[in-house]
């Protein structure tokens, strides 16, 4: 891998890390962002603890698939095997974030899925926001029962957990993980005024944007 593309790959993850701190997405030591190393089974992924606000380049960690890492300094988060979990089983996903996002994580914490009530989130997410069954934290297993509940989407909620999203390009999955928290905040509020009224059927026509512009699934 050429030097330069390792530097810009490692500003990837530290922009999308920001991104979505900025954003209100996470606290300081929450969630993960990481990006697959083309052609290799490695990633770069957030340390754990991450300090957004201080983040660089070089507390960007390089990890094997299988966990060993190759970099010096700071440790990967322990969330990594989420991370790969998706990366094996999905050659287009190109970037994966994990957040804590309040209004999403409180209905993980319920475990009510979100419905589509807003046709982005066909167009972005593949459709409704499926939740996956409890896994425990740090192990393989969260991974397997994320991917299950994914299907064909790009985001679930982790059970009791939080946020799942992967993408393309880390714009797309920063963009994800922000729209699972606004569908999350938005699907609550609406029960506070009235019934939220559901319109998948209706919204099932824009699948075929999803799939030529942002779906990860398939080969
Ligand atoms: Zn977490």
């Amino acid at each position: 891998m050429k030097p330069d593309l390792k530097d810009r790959l490692r500003m990837d993850v530290v922009n999308g890390a920001k991104a979505i701190f900025h954003k209100g997405l996470v606290d300081i030591g929450e969630g993960n962002v990481s990006i697959r190393i083309p052609e290799e089974e490695e990633l770069f992924i957030t340390p754990t603890f991450s300090q957004y606000e201080t983040m660089t380049e070089d507390d960007v960690v390089h990890l094997k698939f299988d966990g060993t890492q190759l970099s010096k300094g700071r440790r990967a988060s322990t969330e990594y095997r989420l991370h790969v979990a998706i990366y094996k089983a999905r050659p287009k996903a190109r970037c994966v974030i994990h957040t804590h996002s309040p209004y999403a994580t409180m209905l993980s914490v319920v475990r009510k899925k979100i419905p589509v009530v807003l046709e982005e989130m066909v167009v972005f997410l593949g459709g409704a926001v499926n939740i996956s069954e409890f896994g425990r934290a740090h192990t393989y297993d969260i991974g397997e029962r994320a991917l299950k509940a994914l299907g064909t989407t790009n985001a679930i909620l982790l059970a009791n957990h939080g946020v799942l999203v992967c993408g393309r390009t880390m714009e797309h999955a920063v963009k994800m993980a922000e729209l699972v928290e606004k569908m999350a905040m938005i699907y609550w509020g609406s029960f506070q005024i009235g019934e939220p009224v559901i319109i998948s059927e209706e919204a099932s026509r824009l699948k075929e944007d999803f799939d030529s512009n942002f779906a990860t699934y398939g080969r």
